[in-house]
């Protein structure tokens, strides 16, 4: 017997904690009505994990909630409003141009989650922009945050997308779309700098005990809450990025308003994998000066950390000098755990031993990044390839690799670091075979613009399980075809 969809899933209980713990950052809005709405994708295990029907999610009330026009009893929608510096640049008054916050539901595990709307129309702070989205940039967002969650890094989720049924005028008309997704919340450095900027420290105390009650309650019991609160930030963005430098991924757009208290990647405009490692690669067209190349994303990161400081400075200490050495000492422990991060990320990459001198390891390290960059390496081939090596087979990295003298010298050198051998289904483990490559993301979301779902489904079922090699999806694991080209990433505008 088919049972009609749960409708109780349609009105779930959404908070308004941050609209009403912080008014002052939350501009109630609406969104606007959408003309055709049609569901491109929905994340069925999401929505379960949320206590949201699937099946009730495809009725046209589902969508309703899904693009914002259909708004539960209670809740009270908002822009968010947040400052950020844009490549360096400061911004005053940013916030949701085209987004709004639904509010926060509680999902099955107990866990406050904000449920989110991009291209859902213009609010107040939109200036200059339409407030929407194409199907293209907001399928882009799901499949790379799908990916980054299957990778284990800390990521906002998609949880639909749903197309308008409107056109959106860029350089060519493009179908418009809404993403629904959630976040442990959207809290961002940015929000701190905009509420610091207007001078009411009471504002900037509520914000930060809210930051600390959402997500870094160990805080709220140091000695000095504020410090400790910008310490666990900067923990967990050390964490994060230490893992995108692992996996060979470059955000594209790391402005002060993109970085996360919560420590989750969020915001997949220009985002991109690497194909071969070169530490200077830009994929966003606006990144001119190469501010968020891939290498650049540590000292980026600190960068952003320091701004987060200076906002949380009058609530570190009373006295002004005192609060910046205390700051000052904190960002030092930001590279100190980001440079761990990476070193544990990295001999995990190569399966070196725990425990393995660093005289050893640290060059082995050191010198198969320069091999790779020298030799124009795909970087997660390589990563792949070298577990076939683990396992007796070296022709695979061989293969990859022009100086034949050089990586063989390497792997000489790995396999005597590692007495028992290189552990190579620990390392399968933490390297993946599959992630959204270029020119299968690019491939992907051509077919759904045109209409064709069936290349997005795909590429989902591969990388949603990034680790298991699959019989039958070997195009997912390997590299552009030179016909590719040099590839370039556009602002999810
Ligand atoms: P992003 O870099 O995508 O995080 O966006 C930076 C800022 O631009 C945010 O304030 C966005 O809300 C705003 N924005 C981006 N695209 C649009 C758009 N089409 N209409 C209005 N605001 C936008
Ligand atoms: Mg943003």
């Amino acid at each position: 017997m088919s049972l009609a969809p749960d409708s109780t899933a349609l009105t779930p209980a959404l908070g308004d904690l941050f609209a009403r713990e912080l008014p002052e950052l939350a501009l109630p809005w609406r969104a606007e009505a959408t003309p055709e709405p049609t569901l491109l994708a929905l994340n069925e295990p999401l929505a379960e994990s949320l206590g949201l029907d699937p099946a009730a999610l495809r009725t046209p009330e589902g969508l309703g909630l899904l693009t914002g026009t259909l708004v539960p009893a209670g809740a009270t929608p908002v822009a968010q409003v947040y400052a950020g510096h844009q490549f360096g640049g400061y911004s005053p008054r940013l916030g949701d141009g085209r987004a709004l916050l639904l509010g926060e539901i509680t999902d099955t595990d107990g866990v406050l989650r904000d449920l989110h709307l991009k291209g859902s129309g213009r609010t107040p702070l939109a200036r200059g922009g339409d407030g929407l989205a194409a199907v293209g940039p907001m399928l882009r967002e799901y499949v790379v945050s799908e990916a980054m969650h299957a990778l284990g890094i800390p990521t906002t989720r998609a949880l639909a997308v749903v197309a308008t049924g409107r056109t959106v005028r860029r350089e060519t008309p493009l179908p418009g779309a809404v993403l629904a997704r959630t976040a442990s919340s959207h809290l961002r450095v940015g929000s701190f700098q905009y509420a610091r900027a207007t001078d009411d420290l009471d504002l900037l105390r509520r914000l930060a005990d809210h930051a600390i009650a959402r997500h870094h309650p160990d805080a709220a019991q140091a000695d000095n809450p504020y410090l400790a609160l910008f310490d666990a930030v900067a923990a967990a963005q050390a964490s994060l990025v230490a893992r995108w430098m692992c996996v060979g991924f470059v955000h594209g757009v790391m402005n002060t308003d993109n970085v996360t208290i919560s420590g989750e990647s969020i915001d997949y405009g220009p985002c991109a994998f690497l194909d071969v490692f070169e530490p200077t690669t830009v994929f966003s067209s606006i990144d001119e000066g190469g501010r968020y190349a891939f290498g650049n994303q540590p000292p980026i990161t600190e960068w952003n950390l320091a701004r987060l400081a200076e906002a949380l400075l009058p609530l570190i200490d009373d006295d002004q000098e005192k609060a910046v050495a205390l700051a000052v000492e904190g960002l030092g422990r930001f590279r100190d755990r980001y440079a761990e991060a990476w070193k544990a990320g990295t001999r995990a990459k190569l399966g070196l031993p725990a425990g393995l001198d660093d005289a050893v390891a640290t060059p082995l390290v050191d010198e198969v990044y320069e091999l790779m960059r020298a030799n124009h390496v795909d970087h997660t081939g390589f990563f792949r390839a070298l577990g076939s090596a683990a396992r007796g087979n070296a022709e695979p990295v061989r293969g990859l690799v022009l100086d034949l003298a050089g990586i063989d010298a390497w792997l000489e050198r790995w396999l005597a670091a590692c007495p028992s051998g290189p552990d190579a289904d620990a390392m399968d483990r933490v390297n993946p075979i599959y992630v959204p490559r270029n020119h299968l993301v690019e491939e992907t979301l051509a077919a759904a613009t045109a209409g064709d779902l069936a290349p997005l489904a795909s590429l989902l079922a591969a990388v949603r399980a990034p680790y298991d090699e699959r019989a039958g999806l070997e195009r997912y694991a390997e590299p552009a075809p030179d016909s590719f080209g040099d590839y370039q990433t556009f602002c999810g505008t």
